[in-house]
């Protein structure tokens, strides 16, 4: 749309001037940091950090209907800055100019309603929120376009020439910063430290085909983070994980886009997502917090967060209902295929305690709550879905298994409208898909597949048959013909479908 066109309260706040003030928060000694150096943890304690936004005067001035209307009319906008997350410039970095920002596509995915057979099966009315439609296929790319446009701008402005990008991953967190990290070349290059075979081999294929230095490391994901924060401790390296904070702030994005899809109605609203590193919920409880805090929406959702029985520890340190008595242990993980959430020691767990006991204060009754989950729930919630049109990862599964579980303690009612997060796409993890139909979970997983949802091909080679077409030799004439109908003929037996 023109600019002319747009009205003239929006006109001069439409395309964001850098502004504002940011700082980083110390979560444990709370002392205050600039963003001028991309620090992790703070210096003085060493605990994680929260950054913080201080928008341009301007905009604190504007009220939440206001704000409303400003993230509406952006929508029409056609920079493509402004098409992804920066749509909320404002709250994710309005410090940082537009033309710093790196955009790939990430955000802005579908909300889509589940058919009336899923919502039956289920009970409830429910969207996806589907991640897995973001350009490296999970959500960690709405963290990372806010990290890698920070980095970016830092190098823009002459503060770093070159900067070494590492992570430790899961598999998306290293597909994802390989994405951004090669974007910037030639002025950004990436390392990633994997757990040798525990990430899938698209996963795995993500980061190689980026270029990036991909490093296997003996253990699991607390192992290799261990080691990445050894070598951000000591050596001159940009980190990548959702220690950084920069991480979570573009991962809030997720919340406003629901609110704005959803009219910044909240109300009967509940979201629902898994827990790994507990950087993504720690974002979707803040990106509300700040919509709530500036008036953009007046009510805030019950947020769930799901766990596997199998990598459980926020799970098990919420069970104990009196906040004074909750003792977080870190756990050995058992095999899961929510594997990008196979996490014992989760570095944002002092996030999560302190923004879920600031968003239960604020909403005035508990609203947040964490649920666990079988395996075998996980897998078998995936497949539903996804035999209902959906494209959800095994954490997508996750969290509709979790949707049944909070259904079945209470914690939703039923004229309640659920999001759940699939986290990434079911192409991802399509391995465990073919474990199930293959039968061949080992029994770590305890999982067994269920007769009805198992699916395999069927090999059609008619018995009537003596001459086949293959790669470079085709059949012609006759032969074509009789190949043709007696394979279409068996197809029709198989499909038990009746000739016209
Ligand atoms: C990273 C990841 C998670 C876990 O998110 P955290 O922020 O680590 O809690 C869940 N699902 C997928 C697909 C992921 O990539
Ligand atoms: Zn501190």
């Amino acid at each position: 749309m023109n600019m002319n066109m747009f009205p003239d309260d929006i006109r001069p706040n439409l395309i964001p001037e850098p502004g504002g003030r940011m700082f980083y928060r110390c979560l444990g000694c709370e002392n205050e940091f600039g963003i001028d150096n991309l620090l992790y943890t703070c210096p003085d304690c060493g605990k994680v950090l929260l950054l913080h936004v201080d928008p341009p005067d301007r905009i604190k001035r504007l009220s939440g209907e206001n704000l409303r209307r400003l993230f509406d009319y952006r929508q029409m906008v056609k920079i493509p800055e402004l098409k992804g997350i920066y749509r909320y410039h404002e709250f994710l970095g309005p410090v940082t100019p537009l033309d710093s920002i790196v955009y790939l596509g990430e955000g802005h995915t579908p909300m889509i309603e589940a058919n009336a057979v899923l919502q039956g099966t289920v009970g409830q009315r429910f969207f996806f929120k589907n991640d897995g439609q973001n350009p490296s296929a999970s959500f960690k790319d709405r963290g990372m376009a806010s990290a890698f446009s920070y980095i970016n701008f830092l190098i823009k402005s002459g503060r770093f020439s070159e900067i070494l990008a590492v992570c430790a991953s899961t598999g998306d967190t290293s597909a994802s910063a390989a994405l951004y990290a090669s974007y910037l070349k030639p002025h950004v290059k990436s390392a990633v430290l994997l757990p040798h075979g525990k990430v899938t081999p698209q996963q795995l294929n993500q980061p190689l085909g980026g270029g990036a230095a991909v490093f296997e490391i003996p253990g699991v994901f607390d192992d290799c983070m261990k080691v990445v924060e050894s070598l951000a401790d000591h050596y001159d390296v940009a980190l990548l994980n959702s220690k950084n904070a920069w991480r979570i702030l573009g991962q809030e994005s997720y919340s406003y886009e629901i609110a704005q899809d959803f009219d910044y109605d909240l109300s009967k609203k509940a979201v629902i997502a898994p827990i790994g590193n507990a950087g993504n919920i720690t974002a979707i409880m803040s990106g509300f917090l700040k919509f709530h805090r500036a008036g953009v929406i007046d009510t805030l959702p019950k947020v769930i967060g799901v766990q596997s029985e199998h990598a459980n520890p926020v799970y098990l340190y919420y069970r104990e209902s009196d906040p004074a008595l909750r003792r977080f242990e870190p756990m050995t993980v058992r095999a899961s295929v929510a594997q990008a959430a196979m996490i014992g020691n989760p570095v944002s767990m002092p996030r999560v305690v302190k923004l879920a006991e600031e968003y239960d204060r604020r909403a005035g009754e508990r609203k947040v709550f964490v649920v666990q989950v079988s395996e075998q729930a996980i897998m078998d919630w995936e497949l539903i879905a996804n035999r209902n049109g959906h494209i959800a990862c095994t954490h997508g599964g996750e969290s509709l298994a979790g949707l049944i579980q909070a259904k079945n303690q209470g914690l939703i009612d039923d004229s309640d409208t659920v999001v759940v997060d699939s986290t990434a796409h079911a192409l991802k993890f399509s391995g465990f898909q073919e474990m199930y139909f293959e039968d061949r979970f080992p029994e770590e997983f305890e999982i067994s597949p269920k007769s009805e949802l198992i699916n395999a091909p069927v090999l059609v080679r008619s018995k009537d048959l003596d001459e086949f077409p293959a790669p470079g030799r085709p059949l012609s004439g006759d032969a074509m013909n009789r190949f043709v109908s007696s394979t279409a003929r068996d197809i029709a037996e198989l499909l038990k479908i009746e000739k016209k």
